[in-house]
């Protein structure tokens, strides 16, 4: 059985306390919310921070606020049990209740915010692995070894982006409010994350984010599709994310954004491009699903065949955009 590693953790009961906690405890120190990646990551020693600064006591960090006509507001450390279940959200922002409703099993939706979910560490087959099969194959890159283990010749880390809410949140078009040492800022989801496995974020150690911010939703539609192996519990192997604002019939704007296939959601603009304007015929469906599989480069670091799911990228499109389309 793998064990925690010995740590200390403190329990801020506010943001700006919180923030000087990390900032005070510097690269020793990590955020913990519902601890249901971080804890099985220190089990496994590819976290090893000595204090934990946890966020559960922060009062006013879950919850959500405003509606689908004005946007809406939720806090960070919103369970992802109560986002998929929320009315306002369910009803205007489907694709949004949909992924985190996807996310893993019933149990860990109860322990794990949302805020964790778009912060979640990028997952690779010889990296979520114990201690001593790491050692095994002497490690990689993104923790305690030189080299990449999937791409040998590679300067940089190829793991993969996992989280089911971000590719739906950036179709969406949200924004996140982070709080840190020198005060708050908001920036679209888009330029949180960053195209390497390992400096996955933008954002700073010491900053918390706090609230996740989406835009009215008035006339949009959406929906998130997710591939794995089995029905429950898994990670994505694939995302398809997809947001159409619809005029009757006429797609007026769109955005579609893979989940799984990159270190960070990967858009497909010319995709969502070639829809606006038109109405949903099946085959301006295929054709847009056809666009949109060619920015996914799966690499052989998750599950199942990374030419399989390269193919899967073309139907879950096609499936997403039917979906929407109506019956
Ligand atoms: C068996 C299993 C299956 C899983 N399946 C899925 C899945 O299908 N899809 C999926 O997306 N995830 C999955 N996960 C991962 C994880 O459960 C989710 O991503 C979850 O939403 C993480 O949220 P959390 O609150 O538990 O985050 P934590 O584990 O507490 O933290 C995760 C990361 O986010 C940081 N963090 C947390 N909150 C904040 C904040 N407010 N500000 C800044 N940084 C923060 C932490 O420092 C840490 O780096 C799975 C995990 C397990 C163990
Ligand atoms: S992509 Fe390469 S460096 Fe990154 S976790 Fe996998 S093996 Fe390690």
């Amino acid at each position: 059985m793998m064990r925690l590693p010995p740590f200390s953790y403190l329990a801020p009961v506010s943001v700006p306390d919180a923030v000087k906690l990390m900032a005070d405890h510097g690269p020793e120190a990590m955020l913990v919310a519902g601890g249901t990646d971080l804890y099985p990551n220190m089990k496994r020693r590819q976290f090893e921070p000595s204090v934990l600064v946890g966020l559960r006591g922060i009062r006013g960090l879950a919850g959500a606020s405003g509606s689908a006509r004005a946007g809406m507001s939720i806090g960070a450390g919103t369970t992802l049990q109560a986002v998929s279940a929320h009315a306002e959200i369910a009803r205007h922002y489907p694709g949004l209740a949909t992924a985190a409703g996807l996310v893993s099993s019933p149990q860990l939706r109860n322990m794990a915010t949302l805020g964790g979910n778009v912060c979640v560490d990028t997952r690779c087959n010889y990296y979520n692995q114990s201690y001593e099969w790491r050692k095994a194959v002497n490690f990689c890159m993104k923790k305690d070894g030189d080299i990449c283990l999937v791409a040998p010749g590679s300067a940089r880390c190829w793991a993969v982006s996992s989280s089911d809410t971000a590719p739906m949140l950036w179709s969406l078009g949200a924004s996140v409010r982070l709080a840190g040492p020198n005060g708050e800022r908001v920036v679209p989801i888009s330029a949180l994350y960053r195209d390497d496995g390992i400096q996955y974020l933008t954002k700073q150690p010491a900053e918390i984010l706090t609230d996740i911010l989406l835009p009215p939703a008035e006339g949009w539609r959406s929906t998130y599709l997710k591939l794995r192996r089995r029905g429950s519990f898994d990670f994505p192997i694939l995302g398809v994310a997809v947001a159409l604002r619809m005029d009757g019939v006429t797609v007026r704007e769109a955005a579609i954004t893979l989940g799984a296939v990159a270190s960070q959601p990967r858009p497909a603009p010319a995709a969502a491009a070639v829809l606006v304007g038109e109405r949903l015929s099946p085959e301006l469906i295929e054709r847009a699903a056809d666009i949109a599989s060619k920015p996914a480069r799966p690499l052989d670091n998750t599950d199942l065949t990374h030419p399989y799911r390269k193919k899967m990228t073309r139907v879950f499109v096609a499936r997403a955009l039917r979906q929407l389309a109506g019956p």
